[in-house]
């Protein structure tokens, strides 16, 4: 071999450098796996044998622990790379060269850069040089084989996991509050607290049916939820942290808490860059679905329950027929209103008007689909109104039983959250009696344990009194929040529902709730009246005729007598000149604002009152240039006498326009040469301009 190499290796290959590229795909191998490293830089012996001098073997190493799958993040097999485009190396040298990347495509671009730069190839199995056919071919096998090895290892392995997960087998990390036990089996943690504390989290849950709302009653009751790390010197211990709504959601779609086990929930893939990208699957993709595996905190219809709100809340969500939940703004029927026309779920719309904020119950999904206009819009403040009223006759008999589940569920949620938080007293007082236990224990001799036992107990302590002090706070906070006097006033209150209906301090979200506690859903049809179907929860129904309403428009309408005013004012004034007599006697528009000549207009148009142009005509008065042709003289003249008095006439708006009276039997006529300030004869039209000396022409 020695001989045939010897013909390959020349001295234009001798005068570069020798690399010597040495790689390990994972870190363990790098750790067990010495005796091939060993093997790797034996070959820097082979090297020197074949005329390098030791010196000039330069090692390339850095890709120790980076898998060779590919060439992005391998800055030494980049480096390689380059070197050998640069022309510097004389010869590459590997333990199996095609290892040195486990991609054909980064292999096949380093044989055709050594072919180009006549660069050698070594590997334990001879020499080669890429620019002869035959060594290339070789080398291109073994590129081939090795990522065919590479793709069946990686088969081999996935095949064995896919077994195992379609078995249920497959160990897989478990969300905090399930465990494994020492058979394997999944069990609920077998910490008292844990457990309370996702049972507590899925009863908020399913009481707040959002997710938003269940971290809001975390913050609000100032609970903690339980992790338990997964890595890390710590691992296994647990922590209890802040409640975040991405926790919120992950905990509400994991099906392992309805006790299933679940595989290939995600599908990975690799980005160009070596990135790998994660997509979440519909379930019905997902690869395995055990339902009943182990023991879990919801049942699976719950889950899918869980999984329905959660779509419904997501207000992105393409599904229109969505009942959604309460959430702020004052429209009581919020996601409970049908379209009676076409069957779609109505949404809202807000306006503000002089009371305040008023609600449209739309429909207009297939109005935005086909870009028509919305398929009904109904103002919404009388239907609420109606429906408040409805509810307040209609639930007389139900009321005590409405109230006492409010009162029990307040008193409930309140008792539910003292106990856990007394849990976390309880536990900080367990692990600082831990703490002195071992501290007593340790011979006082071992300073250096005893210290830091010393500290831990003294950590722990703190710990406990902040959580008691904490206890303290919101059971005081708590105590507040429903004391005797406003436990009774509450109580009161739920006996009555009217009042509590009417009760101005009674928050709108909590009156939507309400509704959405009686009602199923309401349709609404706008035809001649209003028509409201109101069924409720249980199955009865009840049918509302209201008049159509006045819409947001007619809501402002101007009143009549003003209407009337300004009819009357027209045949005698301007936009403008009404607007300031109508301000002078302090009246307001429609929607309460002084009056401006818009304003005029819109009223004279909104009510089709006649213009004053149209009334000055039919009085028989003329155009400009209606009277410049009976008088023969130009349309100027008629101007410039008409400022002078000589012609009257009467403006017809706020632009100086005017239409003329008729001059009668004896018309001005142009007299050159005389002032035509001393032939004024209607002195009330004197222009407020500046007055200018001017002659007939
Ligand atoms: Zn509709």
């Amino acid at each position: 071999m020695m001989a045939e190499a010897g013909q390959k290796v020349k001295a234009v290959h001798l005068k570069r450098d020798a690399y010597l590229y040495i790689r390990q795909s994972t870190l363990r191998q790098v750790f067990e796996n010495t005796e091939s490293t060993k093997r790797q830089y034996a070959l820097r012996q082979r090297a020197v044998a074949l005329g390098w001098s030791a010196e000039r073997v330069i090692v390339i190493d850095s890709d120790l622990g980076k898998s060779g799958s590919t060439a992005t993040n391998r800055h030494g097999f980049q480096r390689l790379v380059a070197e050998v485009g640069m022309g510097r190396a004389g010869i590459v040298m590997g333990l199996e060269v095609s290892r040195l990347a486990r991609n054909s495509t980064d292999w096949h671009r380093l044989l055709e850069i050594c072919a180009l730069t006549d660069t050698l190839i070594l590997d334990e199995d001879g020499i080669y040089d890429p620019s002869h056919f035959n060594d290339r071919l070789l080398l291109g096998l073994k590129g081939t084989m090795s990522e065919a090895e590479l793709h069946v290892l990686r088969m081999r392995l996935q095949g064995g996991i896919m077994n195992k997960a379609r078995r249920g087998e497959l160990k897989m990390p478990l969300p905090t509050g399930l465990v494994y036990e020492a058979d394997d089996r999944v069990v609920l943690d077998r910490d008292k607290q844990v457990q309370e504390s996702i049972r507590f989290f899925f009863e908020t849950f399913r009481r707040t049916g959002a997710a938003s709302a269940t971290v809001k009653a975390y913050r609000e009751a100032g609970l903690l939820f339980p992790r338990r790390l997964r890595k890390g010197p710590h691992k296994g211990d647990l922590v209890w942290t802040n409640l975040y709504h991405w926790r919120a959601l992950q905990v509400l779609h994991n099906p392992r808490y309805a006790g299933t086990f679940v595989f290939g929930r995600r599908r990975t893939r690799k980005a160009p860059d070596g990135r790998t990208i994660y997509k979440s699957l519909p379930q019905e993709e997902w690869h395995t679905v055990l339902p009943e595996s182990h023991e879990g905190y919801i049942s699976m219809e719950q889950y899918q329950e869980n999984q329905r709100r959660l779509r419904e809340n997501a207000q992105t969500y393409g599904l229109d027929r969505r009942k959604s939940p309460p959430r702020e703004g004052p429209a009581l029927l919020q996601g409970l209103v049908i379209c009676g026309i076409c069957g779609d779920r109505m949404t809202v719309r807000y306006h503000v008007r002089k009371p305040g904020i008023v609600p449209n119950y739309m429909c207009q999904r297939r109005g935005i689909e086909s870009a028509k206009g919305p398929c009904q819009r109904i103002p919404g403040a009388g239907i609420d109104k109606a429906i408040g009223e409805l509810l307040v006759e209609s639930m007389t008999p139900l009321t005590l039983e409405v109230a006492l589940s409010v009162q029990e569920e307040i008193q409930r949620r309140l008792d539910e959250a003292d106990r856990l938080r007394n849990q976390r007293v309880e536990r900080a007082r367990y692990e600082a009696e831990m703490a002195r236990r071992r501290y007593m224990k340790v011979d006082p001799d071992n300073r250096l344990v005893a210290d830091s036992l010393e500290a831990d107990w003294n950590n722990k302590l703190r710990v406990l009194t902040q959580a008691q002090e904490e206890y303290e706070r919101q059971r005081e906070a708590d105590r507040i929040a429903l004391d005797e006097k406003k436990r009774a006033e509450v109580l009161a209150l739920a006996k009555d529902f009217p009042r509590l209906w009417h009760e101005p301090k009674t928050p709108q979200r909590e009156r939507k709730r309400m509704v959405r506690l009686m009602l199923e859903d309401v349709t609404l049809i706008k035809r001649e009246k209003i028509t409201v179907h109101v069924r409720f929860k249980g199955g009865a129904a009840k049918t509302l005729t209201l008049p159509k309403p006045l819409s947001g428009v007619e809501a402002k309408r101007t009143s009549p007598q003003v209407v009337a005013e300004i009819d009357q004012l027209l045949d005698h004034y301007t936009h403008a000149q009404i607007a300031a007599i109508l301000n002078q006697r302090d009246l307001l528009s429609g929607d309460g604002k002084h009056f401006h000549y818009l304003i005029v207009r819109k009223v004279r148009l909104a009510y089709g009152l006649k213009s004053r142009y149209d009334r000055l005509q039919e009085a028989g008065m003329l155009t400009r240039d209606e009277i410049a042709g009976m008088l023969k003289v130009s349309t100027s003249t008629v101007k410039r006498w008409r400022r002078h008095g000589l012609l009257r006439a009467h403006a017809y708006n706020d632009r100086n326009e005017y239409l003329y009276e008729h001059p009668g039997e004896s018309p001005p006529v142009k007299i050159p040469g005389r002032k035509l300030s001393c032939r004024r004869r209607f002195a009330e039209f004197v222009p407020n301009q500046p007055q200018e000396v001017q002659y007939e022409a």
